[in-house]
Order: structure tokens, then C-alpha cells, then sequence
């Protein structure tokens, strides 16, 4: 097939993030439909070009992970990056704010369950096989289609990207950022960076509030990370939390990075065996579940974009 700009058709924008904006586009030739991440570059470099694709490459040849959205190929133009991309429907922040704001109801633990699980499982993929850390965990990086599958996207782009990028947001506006990364000047970025991120998100999707939300501008959010206590989630209370699910989660927002748990010790947690399914058998009812609601949901908040925004 062809694949360059000129064999996509677009369809509109889809959002805008800090690295660029995402298009919904068709590839003509094959009528599929796609989401086109176009990258503001300033000047990449030939290595850092390569780096991209191989490490998309890579991850695209092996599909072993089905909670990894699938990587079509790249498009370098006029000095910008296209990365294309599977369709999803919306992405978690979309969906849960729609959800708590708007429906005035909430995700239930399942749904939370599924969620952390899926997003677990595509992060130790890319580790262990790929050797690849996200550094970029966040609910709007973490995808659902109509089917209730959660997939994860916008791996690696920070890492090889951070110097040649053109910002379009303020660097000071990432509070999903674990103490260790703000308080210190560390370029050896651990796993476990990721799985505080992963708590943060977390405690959003179920309480539908991001935790450092009291603190009105970025910097009082970031200071707050590295000074106050970390973000804590009771059992029960008017949402019933299990104690399953809290502990879960408070465990990923250990403060001190070396008591962190990595993916590894995560697995052996009663909340994510309750949500995982071992290779060859089917899921549970409350898996099933899960995949309902949230499939919904992510149909339902495509079709309602507008009363979400602002
Ligand atoms: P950010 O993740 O910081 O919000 P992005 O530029 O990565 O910014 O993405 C902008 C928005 O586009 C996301 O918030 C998400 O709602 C949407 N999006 C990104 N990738 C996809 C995709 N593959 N399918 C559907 N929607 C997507
Ligand atoms: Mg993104």
C-alpha cells in the first residue's frame, strides 16, 4: 500500500495534546480509518528518526500484547512527525469525566479493576520485551473501544522526542509526575516512576477527582507531590471500596521510590489477580462486566464530545 500524507484523507481533529494534535484520517487505498498523532519537530535527527520507528517497529511485529494500540507507521513531513495509529473510541479522561460530571455517577470497581490490569499488563509488556519505560501515564494515554478493550498509547514518544520537540504546553503541567522525578535531577528513569503515575491515575478513575485538584496552579500541584503525604484511599465509605482495591492502589503511590512495588510485585496483589486472566482461560463475569460498562461508556462519550469540554 501507499502510505505518505497523501494517502490519508482527513476526517478532523480528534484533541490536541503537548506534543502535538491528533487527527481521525482515512488511509484511501483501504478505506481504514486511523488516528494520525502530528508532531511539531523542530529538527530531528536521523538517529532519533530511526530510534522512533524501531522501537514502534518492534512493538507492532510481535503484537503479543493486546493492550497496546497498534502502531501503522510513521509519516516525516515538512518537518513534522505522523505517527499513525489504531482508532480507538476516547481515552479514560474523557470517559470518566463524562461519567462523574456529567452523568453524576461513578466507574465502578470493575471497571477500575479491568482498567489497572490492562494498563499493567501493557506496561510490563513493553519493559520486558521491549525494554522500553512509558514515562507518560495518564488517563488520557490509556484508550477504550466499543468492545471495553483498554489499550495504552504514547509510549516512548517522551523519551526520544524531548529534545527535538516543539512544547506546546508548559513543562511545569505534568502533576502525574512521582515525587522522585520533581524533587531530583535523575536521568535514570526507574519503572516505578510509572507505577506512581499509574496510582495517581487510578485514584482519579475511581473517585473522579485528581488528587492534587485543591492546589490551584501547576507549581502549588508540584510542590504539594513532593511535600505533602501521598494521596491515601479508605475502604468502603459511600463508593465501598474493597480493601483489595485500596490497598492496590496505595501501594503504587508509595512515596519513597525504593519501596515502591514494580509490575512484578503488583501481579501477586489480590485486586489484579481478581481482574487477570491467565493465558487459556475466559474471563470472569466481572471482567465481562467491566468490558460492557466501559464499552458503553466510551460509545456514549464519542457521541456526547461537546458538554465534556472545559
Ligand atoms: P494527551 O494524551 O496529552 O491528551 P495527545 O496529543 O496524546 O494528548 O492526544 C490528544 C487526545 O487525542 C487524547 O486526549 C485522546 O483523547 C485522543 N487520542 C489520542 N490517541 C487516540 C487514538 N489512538 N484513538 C482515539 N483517540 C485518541
Ligand atoms: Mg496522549
Amino acid at each position: 500500500y501507499t502510505f505518505n500524507l497523501s494517502s490519508l484523507n482527513d476526517q478532523g481533529i480528534i484533541g490536541n495534546g503537548f506534543y502535538g494534535t491528533v487527527y481521525k484520517m482515512k488511509h484511501i487505498e483501504t478505506g481504514k480509518l486511523m488516528a494520525v498523532k502530528r508532531i511539531r519537530c523542530n529538527n530531528l535527527e536521523p538517529k532519533e528518526k530511526q530510534r522512533l520507528l524501531r522501537e514502534h517497529d518492534t512493538i507492532v511485529n510481535s503484537e503479543k500484547c493486546a493492550n497496546i494500540v497498534k502502531f501503522y507507521g510513521a509519516i516525516f513531513s515538512e518537518g513534522d512527525c505522523l505517527i499513525c495509529m489504531e482508532l480507538m473510541d476516547v481515552s479514560m479522561d474523557l470517559l470518566y469525566k463524562r461519567v462523574y460530571n456529567v452523568k453524576h455517577s461513578r466507574l465502578e470497581e470493575n471497571a477500575i479493576g479491568h482498567i489497572a490490569v490492562s494498563t499493567i499488563d501493557a506496561l510490563s509488556y513493553l519493559k520486558d520485551m521491549m525494554k522500553i519505560i512509558h514515562r507518560d501515564v495518564k488517563p488520557s494515554n490509556i484508550l477504550v473501544d466499543s468492545k471495553g478493550n483498554v489499550k495504552l498509547c504514547d509510549f516512548g514518544i517522551c523519551g526520544v522526542l524531548e529534545n527535538s520537540v516543539a512544547k506546546t504546553h508548559d513543562v511545569g503541567c505534568q502533576p502525574y509526575l512521582a515525587p522522585e522525578r520533581i524533587a531530583t535531577v535523575n536521568s535514570n528513569y526507574d519503572v516505578r516512576s510509572d507505577v506512581w503515575s499509574l496510582g495517581i491515575t487510578l485514584y482519579e478513575l475511581a473517585t473522579g477527582v485528581f488528587p492534587y485538584q485543591e492546589w490551584r496552579t501547576p507549581f502549588d500541584q508540584i510542590s504539594a507531590v513532593v511535600q505533602n503525604d501521598p494521596p491515601y484511599l479508605e475502604e468502603g465509605g459511600t463508593s465501598n471500596f474493597s480493601l483489595d482495591m485500596v490497598q492496590f492502589i496505595n501501594t503504587c503511590l508509595t512515596k519513597e521510590v525504593g519501596k515502591r512495588p514494580k509490575y512484578r510485585h503488583l501481579k501477586y496483589y489480590s485486586f489484579y489477580l481478581r481482574y487477570s486472566i491467565p493465558t487459556g482461560s475466559t474471563p470472569t463475569p466481572e471482567i465481562e462486566q467491566a468490558r460492557q460498562v466501559l464499552g458503553f461508556e466510551a460509545v456514549d462519550t464519542r457521541n456526547h464530545p461537546v458538554e465534556i469540554l472545559g
